[in-house]
């Protein structure tokens, strides 16, 4: 048995290139099936880990930026509430605006959250994937 170098799948010896990722396999020596797989086994336990540690990192940072524009968000629906209270004609419109600029970024958050939408160039544009990188 031997292990493909490139992707570190178990092929037959007499197979020239791989089967899954069509690597050529010259430079694979031939190894016990044991050393196979526990070669294997390690490989995919650390890109498993790897990929997991970088999802778990990125979903964090998307709760935090989220959290912190709701808390920013709501701050300042408060603060135009407490201008609703004030006395002065002008200050209330403040409020106002402020309350109602507030409900529309949250509502607006709400209803353009998630990963298909992308900020450019201070507009925002909704995106058929996830990730728009090839
Ligand atoms: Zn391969």
């Amino acid at each position: 048995m031997r292990l493909c170098p490139k992707c570190s799948t178990i092929v037959s010896e007499e197979s020239r290139t791989c089967g899954v990722c069509g690597a050529s396999l010259w430079e694979a020596q031939n190894r016990s099936i044991q050393d196979a797989t526990t070669e294997a086994q390690r490989a995919k336990t650390a890109a498993d880990q790897h990929l997991r540690e970088k999802e778990l990192a990125s979903a964090r940072r998307r709760i935090i930026s989220r959290l912190v524009f709701y808390a920013g968000t709501v701050v300042f629906i408060l603060y135009g509430f407490l201008l609703l209270f004030s006395s002065t004609t002008s200050l209330f419109t403040i409020g106002i605006v402020i309350v109602v600029t507030g409900f529309v970024i949250l509502l607006f958050f709400i209803i353009g959250a998630g990963p298909t939408t992308r900020r450019y160039r201070g507009r925002w544009f909704v995106c058929p994937q996830p990730n728009p990188r090839r």
